[in-house]
């Protein structure tokens, strides 16, 4: 057996935090660069309401549209249900939407764009502080499918709008700055942030629906879900890369538009040749990775009630990392891992919901680590986890997001805590001296009160909580 094989399942890593933080990240960006735009159209400070050199403004509708939106994000992030203050804000930038869109319709004016002066606009002859029809239009979409995704209503509705909305964003990006003709509209340019915004905001809001069709497969842990959840972003992000840069090389180097179009054919074929050898890679890598990790899945090398590496399969990968370090300097860390109050678990609830903490406790692993890691049930309700090439220091941020992991897990009946002991291997380390460090630590982490890391490196014992 391989001391470096994956465990034995690899479970999806973009699961429960890392999720909700994109979409915080992107409320936040929302609620930060809305402020910002707003306070320069008050302050009438051109460069902040552009927020780049040379680029366009961002409207102060469009600002108070993200302000709302980032507001809508970040609670939904916080609360699923977001109720009122999730719907409310949504629907102001719904509202903003259809207004700006209206005034291009109809030819009315509504007086939402007369905020604060615009002479930028009206020096280009364009209705001054009235945002792009490309941007209102993305207002109302996101509008209706942050409505719809805080009320966790019509799935099938929200996942049809993230993609009208990842479209539009993308196109918007790939135009940011540029106004077009379509037959007789005249079609305004959208801000850079404004569509980088759209984007981020569109992504939020996908990432916090309930996964269905294709999303389903971006959570899923097959080579097709790890394809999508690296090829994705990159494939969206590639028009706009590949417009901006060409259009950089046409300024600065005043290429003829002959060059151009010969730019545009060889970048899209080399952007797609990286992107088709960056897959045969990655599908070559997971298959090899999965060949090695069939051998962990044996019955011998298996814990039946956990999936997880047995006790067996656990000490001759011990063994084996043991003897890698002795031939070489690649060292490892390993934490021993022990339930909290788990007999009164099960006192309380029965040793069958004991069983069950005990399988879920196998999940909460393998979601919070990485595929080459190895986690193992040493025994009873003991788990074992070897982080190969990893430092103490790369070992207490594991160990801290494992922790973080049991206490975001919904379990059974209670929650349920863990406490770890943290050690790391030295050249000429027996099995049985690491495990007897790292048991010490996790003695010292239930002693100081549970729940917490504590690290063993060789004599000196610390708590990292
Ligand atoms: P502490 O916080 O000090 O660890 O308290 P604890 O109650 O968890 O103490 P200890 O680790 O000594 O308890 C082990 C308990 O784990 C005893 C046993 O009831 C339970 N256990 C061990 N193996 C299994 C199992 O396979 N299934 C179930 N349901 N329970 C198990
Ligand atoms: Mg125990
Ligand atoms: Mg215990």
């Amino acid at each position: 057996m391989d001391a470096s094989a994956p465990a034995a399942q690899v479970a999806p890593p973009a699961a429960g935090n890392g999720i909700r933080k994109l979409a915080e990240f992107a409320g936040r960006a929302m609620l930060a660069v809305g402020l910002l735009v707003l306070l320069g159209w008050y302050l009438q400070l051109p460069p902040l309401t552009r927020l780049m050199t040379g680029a366009t403004s961002m409207k102060a509708t469009s600002a108070i549209a993200f302000l709302a939106g980032g507001l809508a994000l970040l609670g939904c992030a916080r609360r699923p249900r977001g109720g009122l203050a999730c719907f409310l804000p949504n629907l102001l930038m719904l509202l903003l939407g259809t207004a700006s869109l209206l005034e291009y319709i109809a030819g009315v004016d509504l007086f939402i764009d007369h905020l604060f002066a615009d002479p930028e606009a009206a020096a280009h002859g364009n209705p001054p502080g009235r945002m792009s029809q490309m941007t209102a239009m993305a207002f109302i979409l996101m509008g209706l499918q942050g409505m719809l995704v805080s009320q966790q209503r019509m799935p099938r509705l929200t996942h049809l709008l993230a993609g009208l909305l990842l479209s539009l964003g993308a196109l918007s990006l790939t135009m940011a700055g540029y106004g077009y003709r379509i037959g007789v509209i005249q079609v305004l340019p959208v801000a850079v942030p404004t569509a980088v915004l759209l984007l981020f905001g569109t992504l939020g809001w996908l990432v916090l629906q309930k996964p269905m069709g294709i999303m389903r497969v971006a959570y899923a842990d097959s080579p097709g879900a790890l394809l999508l959840r690296w090829a994705a972003i990159p494939a969206l992000l590639m028009p706009p890369l590949l417009a901006i840069s060409i259009r950089a090389a046409e300024q600065l180097l005043g290429w003829t538009h002959a060059e151009v179009i010969a730019a545009v054919g060889y970048l899209s074929g080399v952007g797609a040749s990286a992107m088709v050898i960056g897959m045969a890679w990655l599908l070559h890598h997971l298959d090899h990775q999965r060949q090695k990790s069939e051998r962990f899945q044996d019955a011998a090398y298996t814990d039946a009630l956990t999936r997880l590496v047995n006790r067996r399969g656990f000490d001759e990968a011990l063994e084996r990392m043991l003897l890698g370090h002795r031939e070489s300097d690649h060292g490892f860390t390993l934490l021993m891992i022990d339930l909290d109050h788990f007999k009164r678990f099960n006192d309380d609830f029965g040793h069958l919901a004991g069983d069950r903490a005990l399988q879920v406790t196998g999940q909460v692993l393998l979601g919070a680590l990485r595929p080459q890691d190895i986690a193992a049930r040493f025994g009873g309700e003991e788990f074992a986890v070897i982080l190969p090439g990893t430092d103490m220091i790369g070992a207490r941020r594991t160990a801290n997001r494992l922790l973080q992991a049991f206490h975001a897990q919904e379990w059974p009946h209670r929650p349920v805590t863990a406490s770890i002991g943290i050690t790391n291997s030295h050249p000429g380390d027996s099995a049985a001296a690491l495990i007897a460090r790292a048991d010490t630590a996790l003695y010292a982490a239930k002693s100081s009160g549970r729940d917490r890391a504590c690290e063993n490196q060789v004599t000196t014992i610390s708590s990292v909580l």
